[in-house]
């Protein structure tokens, strides 16, 4: 077919077709190879439904969720304060589906092991349709262990995990789910916690305080509670702050403005101040941080799938649009410097979401399985420092695949370029990541008894590999001797051999060629620079949408 004059002219205007409706889980063979490793396969089902839901109806909401974004209304017609904020009707029918499909409750309400496999997978899915409802979709998820540990929250813990999505403004007692949101970061400190000024003072009710102060980064304001640190007498304490107290007045929780964020979009970020906010201690007072980090440690395995997610999406963009578009004569995906690029890509997207899995079921067994607990909490910060960094350079040239139009806001990839720097940030930057890790080493033997024995369980299975366990193993038997300075370096290598180990252990067709390129010599600094003689179509094949 000839192109027209306007070039509107379907297949004959060298265009792609659209790329959805498209099935995420049935075009997406390393994760069903990977739910199958890692002991999720009694989900099959429901992840199958979910992936073919998230590639259709899901993509379709989210282009308006996003173009539409969340408007601050402080006040309503008559002066009084409501300090709400307002959506795109789609916003509200994503995060509907999500609750429905567990994607915020699946690890808490089913007790086959696997669960938080499979709730992982669903975030993964989610994340590559709409990242910005998986804000408040984690956030309720990670907030369930604080809240069961609180005998006065059963009743927050039971409608966190109802899977039933309220977007009501109202008290708990008359809704049927609730979502949880957290507050850590003020102006003069977001890493350096314990900087926070907001004060608890004690109220005369069993654990119950009134909290002035404000937080500068408060996402998912419309959350129905918040886990919160603020400064008790005793020292910092973790509080569950509701939006309304439980006598139905609005509590003293003041939105001032949303943050005018780089990407996003669907999700609203504010600044909050408190007035003597109502509020209820969990833990003690100076136990803080503990009561929120095991939060945080859910947050942060979510960051991971959330950018393995944002990966595989610009990665099957990326293919489309090569097995379309003609250059020269011939597609895109002909092309033997483009195979390179794409098989690269390929490489990294399946090896961020095998560690990712990995660490879900790390997550899963830690109750059960001391080592596993000591893998999940280490490489939970080593596999959110690495894939997150990974995550803006890839994306970018997932984005150049598609020349021009990957420029243009039509195309996805642009909204996939601005999300992809956030997980990176928040949860613990990328230095806080790698500082944590030489904490962990430091602190708990468990840490590196635990790496290597993941490490060790493919040795023998590639010389590059094993190179880089022997180097790695001097390190961790003296913590001590690892300098700040060389952390990122460390972890990086860490990060690089996990994947490495968890891919040769598939029998994936990406584990030799990531072995290659990511631990041998020469590694390139951009996508694109894998050895000429490697097997393109094989890793193409495996990763076509
Ligand atoms: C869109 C968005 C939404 C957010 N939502 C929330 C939310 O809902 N709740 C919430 O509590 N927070 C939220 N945050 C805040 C986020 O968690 C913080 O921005 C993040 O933790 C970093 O803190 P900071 O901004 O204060 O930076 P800083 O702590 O000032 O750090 C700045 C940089 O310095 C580095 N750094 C800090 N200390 C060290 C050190 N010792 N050595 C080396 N490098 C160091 C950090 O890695 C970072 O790169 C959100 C942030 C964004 C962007």
């Amino acid at each position: 077919m000839e192109p027209t004059a306007t070039g509107h002219a379907g297949t004959g205007a060298n265009q792609p077709p659209e790329f959805a409706p498209r099935d995420l889980w049935a075009t997406d063979a390393a994760l069903r190879e990977a739910v199958e490793r890692e002991g999720a396969c009694g989900f099959r089902d429901r992840l199958a439904g979910y992936g073919a839901l998230a590639g259709g109806e899901l993509y379709r909401l989210a282009s308006d969720a996003n173009r539409d974004r969340p408007r601050l209304r402080t006040h309503d017609r008559f002066g009084e304060r409501i300090d709400r904020v307002e959506f795109h009707p789609h916003y509200h029918a994503l995060m509907r589906h999500a609750f429905e499909g567990g994607a915020a409750s699946l690890s808490w309400t089913d007790p086959r092991p696997g669960a938080h496999v499979a709730r992982a997978v669903l975030a993964y899915l989610h994340y590559q349709a709409e990242p910005g409802t998986s804000c408040p979709l984690t956030m309720t998820h990670a907030a369930v262990p604080a809240l069961r540990r609180a005998p006065a929250l059963a009743e927050w813990a039971a409608k966190a995990t109802s899977g039933v999505y309220d977007p009501d403004d109202a008290p708990i007692h008359g809704k049927r789910g609730v979502t949880l949101g957290m507050g850590m970061t003020e102006k003069q400190g977001g890493s350096d916690v314990r900087a926070n000024l907001t004060r608890a003072v004690p109220l005369a009710g069993e654990g119950e305080y009134a909290l002035s102060g404000h937080k500068w980064f408060f996402s998912a304001p419309m959350s129905d509670g918040f886990l919160v640190l603020a400064q008790a007498p005793g020292g910092l304490g973790c509080f569950l702050l509701p939006r309304w107290r439980p006598d139905g007045t609005r509590n003293g929780l003041r939105l001032m403005r949303l943050k005018d964020k780089l990407g996003d979009w669907a999700n609203a970020s504010s600044e909050v101040e408190f007035d003597a906010a109502w509020a209820l201690r969990i833990g003690d007072e100076g136990r803080g941080v503990p009561v929120i980090i095991e939060m945080v440690m859910l947050t942060r395995l979510d960051c991971m799938l959330g950018s393995s997610g944002l990966m595989r999406m610009a990665l099957a963009q990326a293919i489309h649009h090569a097995r379309h578009r003609r250059t020269f004569g011939k597609r895109l995906v002909e092309h033997a410097l483009m195979r390179n690029v794409l098989a690269d890509l390929a490489l990294e997207a399946e090896a961020a979401l095998a560690l990712s899995l990995r660490v879900a079921r790390a997550v899963d067994a830690a109750p059960r399985d001391r080592l596993e607990a000591a893998f999940a909490r280490i490489a939970t910060a080593v596999g959110k420092y690495w894939i997150c960094k990974r995550a803006p350079a890839f994306v970018a040239e997932a984005l150049e695949c598609l020349g021009g139009n990957g420029y243009v806001e039509e195309a996805i990839l642009a909204r996939l370029y601005r999300q992809a720097p956030l997980n990176s940030i928040w949860e613990g930057s990328g230095n806080i990541q790698c500082l944590d890790v030489l904490r962990a080493l430091g602190r708990e033997p468990a840490a590196a008894q635990a790496l290597l024995a993941e490490l060790e369980s493919a040795a023998g299975m590639d010389p590059h590999l094993d190179a880089g366990i022997a180097s790695l193993r001097r390190q961790l038997a003296d913590p001590q001797s690892l300098q700040e300075a060389g952390a990122r370096r460390f972890v990086e290598r860490l990060a690089l051999a996990l994947q490495a180990s968890v891919l040769l252990r598939t029998g994936s067709p990406a584990a030799g060629p990531f072995c290659r390129s990511r631990l041998g010599e020469g590694i390139g600094g951009a996508f694109g620079t894998l050895d000429p003689a490697t097997d393109f179509d094989a890793l193409i094949q495996r990763a076509l949408p």
